[in-house]
C-alpha cells in the first residue's frame, strides 16, 4: 500500500492541523486520541512516512526503529504510566481494524483496561 501524503497524521506531522501534543523528538510525535477510549489515550507515530507496521518493521532504518521504540516507552514514562501499567495496541490493515494509514501506536492507560480482545465481535476463529 503506497503512503498517502494527504493522511490525517501526514497533516498533523506538517503541522498543517492542530493535535493535543504530549511529546515530540527526533522520530516521533505523540499526542492524545481525539476519542479516547481510556482515561489515558494518547497515539505515538513515527515520522517518517510508514502506512504501518508491515512497511515499518521491513523498510525503517535501524535509527528509525529504535527511536520510535522508544519514544513509545519516554512517553509512557512522561504520562505517568510505568508504575500502574498500561496497553500498547497497534491496528494494521483491514482486519487490524487500522484508520489511518500513518503507523501509530496507542497508548491506553489510566484504569484497569479489561480484557485483551472485545468480546462477541469474532463470529468464528479457526484453531
Ligand atoms: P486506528 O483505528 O488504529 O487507525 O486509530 C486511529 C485513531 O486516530 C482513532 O483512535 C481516532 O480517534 C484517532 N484520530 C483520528 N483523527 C485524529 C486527530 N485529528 N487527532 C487525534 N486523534 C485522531
Amino acid at each position: 500500500m503506497a503512503y498517502d501524503q494527504n493522511n490525517i497524521f501526514a497533516k498533523i506531522l506538517r503541522g498543517e492541523i492542530p493535535c493535543d501534543k504530549v511529546y515530540e523528538d527526533e522520530w516521533a510525535l505523540a499526542f492524545n486520541d481525539i476519542n479516547p477510549q481510556a482515561p489515558i489515550h494518547t497515539l505515538v507515530i513515527p515520522k517518517g512516512e510508514y502506512v504501518s507496521w508491515d512497511d515499518f518493521s521491513a523498510m525503517a532504518t535501524p535509527d528509525e526503529v529504535l527511536g520510535f521504540i522508544r519514544a513509545i516507552g519516554n512517553v509512557a514514562q512522561k504520562l505517568g504510566l510505568n508504575e500502574d501499567g498500561y496497553r500498547l495496541l497497534a491496528n494494521i490493515g483491514a482486519n487490524g481494524g487500522q484508520e489511518v494509514p500513518h503507523l501509530h501506536a496507542h497508548i491506553f492507560g489510566g484504569a484497569p483496561l479489561g480484557p485483551m480482545l472485545a468480546r462477541g465481535h469474532i463470529d468464528k476463529i479457526d484453531t
